[in-house]
């Protein structure tokens, strides 16, 4: 069986047709960024357009996926929606020795082009660097190391003292 990844250009290529619409569900395992390991929570979704053009196949389109990430400031895993957007080449093998060396390609499989790789690609590159849970995410107390999302230490605590104590003498 083909896996899910796969998409069939064999008309593109034939020129029976200029363009191919695409809608794919691609599932993505789980993988380490920056030692930080992300969770891919629902398969990558694509939805696309796949052209015939000059010595392969042009694919652009949209995806989006859901990850479990940990959040930079106070470490606790969170969701996140990644979405982008895309336009690679699929390199048909024939053509691949005139091809310049300088752009990047993937390389069409028989009548196939697989999107798999690509996605993981796009994915790990939308995934922002040092996300956080929230913006307003009060992080790790430096002192005790509590995460100050869910309860207020005691260090916390003698700092609002001396907060509203320097108000009330306004
Ligand atoms: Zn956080
Ligand atoms: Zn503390």
């Amino acid at each position: 069986m083909k896996p899910k990844s796969f998409v069939n250009i064999g008309s593109l290529i034939r020129f029976e047709e200029q363009s191919l619409p695409i809608k794919l569900e691609v599932p993505i395992e789980s993988f380490n960024l920056g030692g930080e390991k992300v969770e891919v929570n629902s398969p990558v979704n694509f939805n696309g357009i796949a052209r015939r053009i000059s010595k392969g196949i042009q694919v652009e389109g949209k995806f989006s996926a859901e990850v479990f990430l940990n959040c930079a400031r106070c470490l606790e895993k969170f969701k996140l929606k990644v979405e982008g957007e895309v336009s690679e080449f699929f390199a048909l093998a024939d053509y691949q020795a005139q091809l310049p060396e300088d752009i990047d390609y993937y390389l069409i499989q028989a009548e196939n082009i697989d999107l798999g790789p690509m996605l993981k690609e796009q994915l790990v590159l939308a995934i922002p660097f040092k996300a956080l849970c929230s913006e307003s995410c009060l992080g790790l107390c430096p002192r005790c190391g509590k995460n100050l999302n869910k309860e207020v230490c005691s260090c916390q605590e003698s700092k609002l003292k001396v907060k509203s104590s320097t108000s009330k003498k306004k």
